[in-house]
């Protein structure tokens, strides 16, 4: 049997995935990370998909289900919404999610979420929604959410999972161990809630000015990257009633 690069990479790097019990007396809080038009609607823009994409559309339905499970409970939920001033782009990205475009709007399944008084949403020029968080004045928006909900447990979705979820979790573990999000404790992130997008190799051969990226084998790595900083990385995640 010829084992195919993503098969030969899970390999060398298995990922141990778990089963997430949430129990109905811990405080958790549900991050959605760029789940909008932008990255997610087929057509949408400069870094949209150009074709339906499978792990895309499983992870807006996982993410839209934990999204009415956090709701039916009341539970607090925050959603990252990438937004770039016209005249700030964000390198080495062409231009993308521009403030006030429909590119910057979260996808239709999700729009719902934003009438809802358990839903905090915070737009962000930069990958990293923990460094995105930060205003003027030096407060952090996140960090603030966290700590008037006091949230124990995140549970982390959206895209691109080895971009701007990564760099979310990596920021966010590193500032809870340095003592600034407590009462912090858990970082979850849910595998099926999460995708990358997809540049074969075979493509990007064809451009000097573009790195290959491709879907599956990113996906891994990315959730692969954020076990090791210290996330779960949840195959389910289930609620207990107590
Ligand atoms: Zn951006």
């Amino acid at each position: 049997m010829v084992l195919q690069t993503v098969d030969i990479v899970k390999n060398e790097i298995p990922l141990d995935e778990e089963r997430v019990v949430i129990s109905e007396t811990s405080r958790a809080g549900l991050v959605l990370v760029d789940i909008i038009n932008g990255f997610c609607t087929v057509g949408a823009g400069n870094l949209a998909p150009r074709e339906p994409n499978t792990q895309l559309s499983e992870m807006i339905n996982e993410s839209v289900k934990l999204a009415h499970d956090f709701c039916d409970k009341k539970w607090p939920i925050l959603a990252f919404i990438d937004s770039h001033h016209p005249d700030k782009l964000e390198h080495p990205y062409p231009p993308h999610c521009i403030s006030g475009s429909d590119e910057s709007n979260l996808v239709p399944a999700l729009r719902w979420i934003e009438d809802e008084q358990n839903v905090k949403i915070i737009r962000k020029d930069c990958y990293d929604g923990y460094i995105g968080s930060i205003q003027e004045d030096g407060s952090n928006m996140f960090s603030d959410w966290v700590k008037l909900n006091n949230i124990q447990v995140v549970v982390v979705a959206g895209v691109c999972t080895d971009i701007c979820v990564l760099d979310f979790v990596c920021s966010t573990l590193s500032a809870r161990n340095h003592g600034l999000l407590e009462p912090l404790e858990d970082v979850v992130v849910y595998s099926k809630g999460c995708a990358t997008f997809d540049f074969p190799v075979s493509v990007a051969r064809n451009n000097k000015d573009l790195q290959a990226h491709p879907q599956e084998l990113m996906h891994h790595v990315g959730l692969y990257m954020a076990k090791g900083r210290g996330a779960k990385i949840a195959r389910e995640v289930t609620f207990k009633m107590v």
